[in-house]
């Protein structure tokens, strides 16, 4: 059974991990030509534009997105998302959140999110998308309220090795996907060991667990 990596930045040989690798629109363009990251590695896509690169340079980017979505190795949007932490004019990134919200409704891939320190703000704007996919925020490290919060919007949260041991034990499995993100020297299957751990359950049920919530959101059409 694979280990399933909800977001990283790097490439992943290994046959018995699932990677979804995450490419802006485009570093997709060229990436996509040159395949899979190796012939055994199976790889999924997540191509969003980050909010840290919403610049004036952002329609143009916009429309690539569009142009790429129906890729069959496109399994989610992301990360994409709003952050108050970041010199990007914030109301910039709340047009382009949207506009890259919208485009998932449409074609009905779930969506890797990163958000710091503006939830009122992403709820307000996942308010207005009609038929919203379902949306993961990526790299969780909040405390448990703040997960509550978020799961009672339906929200799934994704952990990576840093992270709320209290909030961690608390989360359901059908709410918790596991992320190495940029970490390069992060090793998935040890989080995996790690977190089977805290949650005291056998590894296999943790992987079948991320599996089956990666089949309900519609990551392997
Ligand atoms: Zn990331």
């Amino acid at each position: 059974m694979f280990f399933l990596n909800l977001h990283t930045h790097h490439p992943e040989m290994r046959s018995n991990v699932l990677a979804v690798r995450n490419f802006s629109p485009k570093q997709f363009l060229v990436n996509r030509s040159v395949g899979p990251d190796s012939d055994d590695a199976p790889a999924l896509v997540s191509m969003g534009i980050h909010p840290w690169n919403a610049d004036e340079m952002v329609h143009a980017e916009l429309a690539t997105m569009a142009s790429l979505l129906q890729d069959k190795q496109v399994a989610a949007v992301g990360e994409i998302g709003l952050d108050r932490c970041c010199d990007v004019d914030f109301e910039r990134q709340q047009m382009v959140f949207l506009a890259q919200l919208k485009m998932a409704a449409c074609v009905g891939l779930p969506v890797i999110v990163h958000c710091v320190k503006a939830w009122d703000e992403l709820l307000a704007m996942v308010r207005q998308v009609d038929n919203c996919p379902s949306l993961i925020v990526h790299g969780f490290r909040g405390k448990p309220e703040l997960a509550n919060q978020l799961m009672k919007w339906g929200f799934f949260l994704s952990f990576g090795t840093k992270f709320n041991e209290d909030t961690l034990r608390q989360i359901p499995l059908s709410s918790l996907f596991l992320e190495t993100d940029d970490d390069a020297d992060a090793d998935i299957v040890s989080l995996y060991r790690r977190v089977a751990e805290i949650k005291d359950v056998p590894l296999e049920t943790l992987q079948d667990a991320m599996m089956r919530n990666a089949h309900l959101l519609g990551f392997c059409r």
